[in-house]
């Protein structure tokens, strides 16, 4: 067993996985539990409200929420939780649902057949150009 200082308090502790001790661990679900009361109790409440009110850290609320252990009631810019795919802001977790599927898309399509290239279009666009050019030559 590994022994290492708590990165909450700094005590030393048998680390087994967490980087916080239990005693903290213990703390900090104690904490989650009051923000949950205070949710449930002020449903409008913002994550600054929420952490003013509890005295819990805005950065601790945020990382449950992308924990998804937190859901905001509504997408909001101030709350500062964005997709990590294209930036939108979300309710929860790490991204947007359009994203989400996006990714599981391209993952289960990760061992299909390629696309065709792209080459094949660009040598039409080409060719249709230069058509063109020839038609402009010939009108005048
Ligand atoms: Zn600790
Ligand atoms: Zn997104």
């Amino acid at each position: 067993m590994e022994v290492r200082n708590c990165k909450q308090c700094g005590k030393l502790f048998n680390c087994v996985g967490k980087p916080i001790c239990p005693e903290c661990m213990k703390k900090r679900e104690e904490e989650f539990r009051q923000v949950k009361d205070y949710i449930r109790e002020n449903p409008s409440a913002g994550i600054a409200e929420v952490s003013e009110a509890t005295g819990t850290s805005v950065s601790q609320i945020r990382q449950w929420i992308r924990e998804e252990r937190l859901v905001l009631t509504s997408e909001s810019a101030d709350a500062g939780i964005n997709c990590e795919g294209c930036g939108r802001p979300i309710k929860t977790g790490r991204m947007c649902q359009s994203c989400k599927t996006q990714m599981s898309k391209s993952l289960s399509h990760a061992f299909a057949v390629a696309p065709p290239p792209k080459e094949d279009k660009k040598n039409l666009g080409k060719k249709n150009g230069d058509r063109m050019h020839y038609l402009s030559g010939d009108n005048k």
